[in-house]
């Protein structure tokens, strides 16, 4: 569809409501992204669903969406771009499944290549007995990676805990679930990307081939290039999970057994925690679908004003191997002072796809589509007892507006090569407040949300607490040097090597396009 000055006028009127300040594209520049022969097509109009993000509160109108029919598209549609150069606003983001927090997938007034609208890209296994690998396209959602996968008796090791992302939306950012601690973050799980780079070039590109560029997308927050494709270590996948959850009412007991948990021989598959304070309702709930068969076991996560420490875990099996009880008896010796212990066996796919059963729940409650004033932290090991007494013994004291995750991970398993940001200690935390905010004004307000998101951060830099960002919504480049620290110098070096007119993922406001 050929894009019109009446378009061009709406969108500027748009923009202005919404107190952007930006070049907009002139009809001529957008008539030539018409012209371009592509085996998809782009549309100008109807374009108001790419402005939304599963954060909700950030809405970037764009001047156009391309619904890709092959990789050619998305080069052609770079290179086009980036020929115009400085004479052209536009700036371009793949939109994965459009799941960030804070416009991190949107571009205002420029183009959005809608990546899960890649069609005739196939996700292929390869089994050669040794070590299996998945070729699935960057625009495929996690979950239909597993389900190709387990065709074959085989599964990604590393995850989130949800699994409607897509491939290149999670290796942009790193990819971090309760698997971490043992294979890494998904960033370290991948042999090969395909890349199709802000100059409209398609590379392949792996710790053998063009390494300098893999390095940089991964965790690169879309900065240096389009991932169209990647290859993604795979395993023989378990039939079945053992789910257990453990409570705590201390939190020096609950970290200690995490930590001791991370690094026992023969532990768990999956290792993650929660903090429950004053725990009731469904949005403070939904992180995890735990059902435990017996609702006196279920109560005992009912808070009552307390704060309380949940450590979750998983060991798989097979239906016909003998019973891993004694293996988990033999881990819960290590541990101590449990008040709690539940478990249910679940089969692998319900566990690991167990935060959209929740997805379910929450939209049929109209509590999906709300503001999401997330903010998710790395903090060392050395300060998380520091950070604790204050967020959770202060700050957060009576309440929080969802879910808060809180377990342990290890350096070692996270390349230093990559752009993932992380703080500088063997043993960090991830801490994950999820805050759902459906108010206008009060308590489930973002404003309320915020306000203590903003005291955590403050308290953090204060007491010189050492932590990361991460999925970071910052919207200055000040704040992104600070974030990177000695990194920035080699993250800039290679924008200006792979994307030098700044052209990719404008949402994350790192750098200005070019003008
Ligand atoms: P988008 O949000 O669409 O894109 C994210 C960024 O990457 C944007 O800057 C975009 O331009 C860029 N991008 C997208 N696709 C590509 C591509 N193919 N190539 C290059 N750049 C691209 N994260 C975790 O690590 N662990 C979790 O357990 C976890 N759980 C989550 C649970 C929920 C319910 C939600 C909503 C998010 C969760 N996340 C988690 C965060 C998730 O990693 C981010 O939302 C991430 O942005 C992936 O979402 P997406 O695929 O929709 O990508």
């Amino acid at each position: 569809m050929k894009p019109s000055l009446v378009h061009c006028f709406k969108l500027l009127l748009l923009l202005a409501l919404g107190g952007v300040t930006m070049h907009v594209p002139d009809a001529d520049v957008l008539s030539s992204l018409g012209a371009l022969r592509l085996d998809g097509h782009f549309s100008f109009h109807d374009v108001s669903a790419m402005a939304r993000d599963f954060g909700n509160r950030c809405s970037l109108l764009p001047a156009a969406v391309l619904h890709s029919g092959s990789v050619s598209d998305i080069a052609a549609t770079v290179k086009h771009v980036f020929l115009m150069g400085e004479r052209s606003p536009l700036t371009i983001a793949a939109r994965g499944h459009g799941h960030s927090l804070m416009g991190q997938s949107q571009a205002a007034g420029g183009i959005i290549v809608k990546m899960e609208s890649l069609q005739g890209e196939r996700t292929k296994v390869h089994d050669d007995g040794t070590s299996p690998f998945v070729d699935a396209p960057g625009g495929e959602l996690w979950i239909n990676v597993l389900r190709e996968t387990l065709k074959y008796g085989l599964a990604p090791k590393s995850w989130t805990d949800y699994l409607h992302l897509t491939v290149g939306g999670t290796l942009s950012n790193a990819g971090v679930s309760g698997q971490a601690f043992r294979h890494g973050p998904q960033v370290s799980n991948v042999h090969q990307l395909e890349i199709v780079t802000g100059r409209g070039d398609v590379l392949t590109c792996s710790p053998e081939e063009n390494s300098d560029l893999f390095y940089a997308a991964l965790g690169g927050l879309g900065q240096f290039g389009i991932i169209t494709r990647a290859k993604i270590a795979l395993e023989p996948a378990p039939k079945m999970v053992r789910w257990i959850r453990v409570l705590y009412s201390d939190f020096a007991s609950f970290t200690e057994d995490q930590e001791k948990l991370i690094m026992a021989e023969n532990t768990f598959d999956y290792i993650e925690g929660f903090v429950i304070i004053n725990r009731t309702g469904i949005l403070n709930n939904w992180r995890t679908s735990f059902k435990p068969q017996d609702p006196v076991q279920a109560s005992h996560f009912q808070s009552d004003g307390r704060v309380l420490y949940c450590l979750e875990l998983t060991m798989n099996f097979n239906t016909d191997e003998a019973d891993i009880m004694e293996q988990v008896s033999q881990l819960f010796s290590l541990c101590i002072k449990i008040l709690t212990c539940d478990l249910t066996d679940v089969t692998y796919v319900e566990f690991l796809d167990r935060v959209h059963t929740s997805e379910v729940k929450l939209r049929a409650q109209g509590l999906w589509e709300v503001p999401h004033p997330w903010l998710n932290l790395l903090v060392p090991r050395s300060t998380i007892h520091k950070f604790a007494k204050e967020v959770f013994g202060k700050i957060l004291k009576d309440s929080n507006n969802g879910p808060i995750l809180l377990y342990p991970v290890n350096r070692s398993k996270w390349d230093k090569r990559t752009s993932v940001v992380i703080p500088d200690e063997e043993i960090f935390y991830l801490v994950g407040f999820l805050s759902s905010a459906p108010a206008l004004s009060g308590h489930g307000s973002v404003e309320h949300a915020m306000n203590l998101n903003n005291q955590i951060v403050e308290f953090c830099e204060e007491a010189d607490i050492g932590m990361k960002q991460y999925l970071a919504p910052y919207t200055t480049q000040q704040q992104w040097k600070a974030h990177f620290g000695a990194r920035w110098e080699t993250f800039e070096r290679r924008k200006h090597t792979y994307d030098p007119l700044a052209i990719l993922a404008p949402g994350q406001r790192i750098f200005p396009k070019a003008s």
